[in-house]
């Protein structure tokens, strides 16, 4: 084989015995669950907002971010959920460039996979132990989700992965809500037998077992705008577009029908200040249809403390994405109001 096996890494179970969550922790994670789970099976009202940098690239500025999110959730608790976006491992069109914290704990320095994969405990721990937040993260490697199956509350499978059947099997197994995203191509159908695949049951290999899963009835939809042939963005956020999609979902077999609007990526064309117009464009569709409104469960936001993105430096500005652009934290304070009293 073209490559070096350089060491054995320690598996999820080892890494979890080494890193364990507390009881309170797990309590707390439980009930959150159990919040999120209501909305996606209709018996809640509450909004979702999956919120958060692009990448989880240092653990200060994320934690620091976190704490922040904590405050305005206990605010607008009646009306909206929030998930905080730590996202640990990011999908590169080309391969080239920053994999996020499981791979590059420390953005300048090379890759170290054991160091990663403590990082990203780390960090999901101490989200969920100092702001009680179970939070969102990418599932880019299925096999690593048990690193950190205890500590999520939400997991999305991105534009690149959702065509991908060991991503699609690995959700059906899973017991938290996951989005399928549409792909970079914006083909619905995609997404939908993304969603089918994953709402039943399947067996299969995972991680070296045989495993039989018992399907995820809340795996559901984000939509994230795509890309033509000419390389411009297409939005899928309007009301055109939500209506084709709660039609496709009447046609189909799927149960729970639900949509998060990820207001960034294709939909922005990484315009990002444009997330807050989509976002306020979201909740104007939604009071136009009683079906959409019920359909469109939240809307996903790249936000983190400073508005705009950063290349990676040596001397970096903190609370800056070094991936996609995201809004500052004041604008995100001031939006999360907005779309509460707008509910
Ligand atoms: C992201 O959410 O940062 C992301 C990479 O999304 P997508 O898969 O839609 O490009
Ligand atoms: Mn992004």
């Amino acid at each position: 084989m073209n490559m070096e096996f350089y060491r054995k890494l320690p598996i999820p179970k080892e890494i979890k015995e080494q890193y364990p969550v507390t009881e309170e922790m797990a309590r707390v994670k439980a009930s959150n669950d159990e919040e999120i789970r209501k909305v996606f099976a209709g018996e809640s009202e509450k909004f979702i907002l999956v919120i958060g940098p692009c990448s989880a690239d240092r653990e200060d500025a994320v934690i620091d971010y976190i704490h922040r999110l904590r405050v305005v959730q206990d605010k607008v608790s009646d009306k909206i959920i929030i998930i905080p976006r730590i996202y640990t491992n990011k999908p590169r069109t080309t391969g080239a460039g920053y994999k996020g914290m499981l791979h590059q704990p420390d953005p300048n320095e090379k890759p170290d996979m054991l160091k990663g994969v403590v990082a990203i405990r780390q960090l999901h721990m101490r989200a969920l132990a100092e702001t009680g937040f179970g939070c969102a993260d990418e599932m880019l490697y299925p096999e690593n989700y048990r690193y950190l199956s205890d500590l999520l509350s939400y997991v999305a499978v991105g534009a690149r992965s959702v065509e991908n059947q060991n991503h699609r099997l690995t959700s059906s197994g899973l017991d938290i809500p996951v989005g399928m995203k549409n792909p970079t191509s914006g083909d619905l159908s995609v997404m939908m037998n993304a969603i089918y695949a994953a709402q039943h049951g399947h067996t299969f290999i995972y991680r070296g077992w045989e495993v039989a899963s018992k399907g995820n009835l809340y795996t559901h939809a984000i939509l994230r705008g795509s890309v033509n042939k000419h390389g411009q963005s297409m939005p899928n956020y309007h009301y055109e577009d939500l209506i084709r999609l709660f039609e496709l979902y009447c046609a189909s077999e799927l149960k729970n029908p639900a949509v998060i609007i990820d207001t960034n990526h294709s939909n922005s064309g990484k315009q990002y200040l444009e997330q807050i117009r989509i976002s306020k464009d979201v909740m104007h569709t939604r009071r136009c249809s009683a079906d959409l409104r019920k359909m469109v469960k939240g809307l996903m936001i790249e936000s983190y403390i400073e508005d705009g993105c950063q290349k990676i430096t040596d001397t970096p500005v903190y609370g800056k994405s070094i991936t996609d652009p995201c809004i500052g934290w004041e604008k995100t304070e001031k939006l999360i109001f907005e779309i509460a009293e707008g509910l």
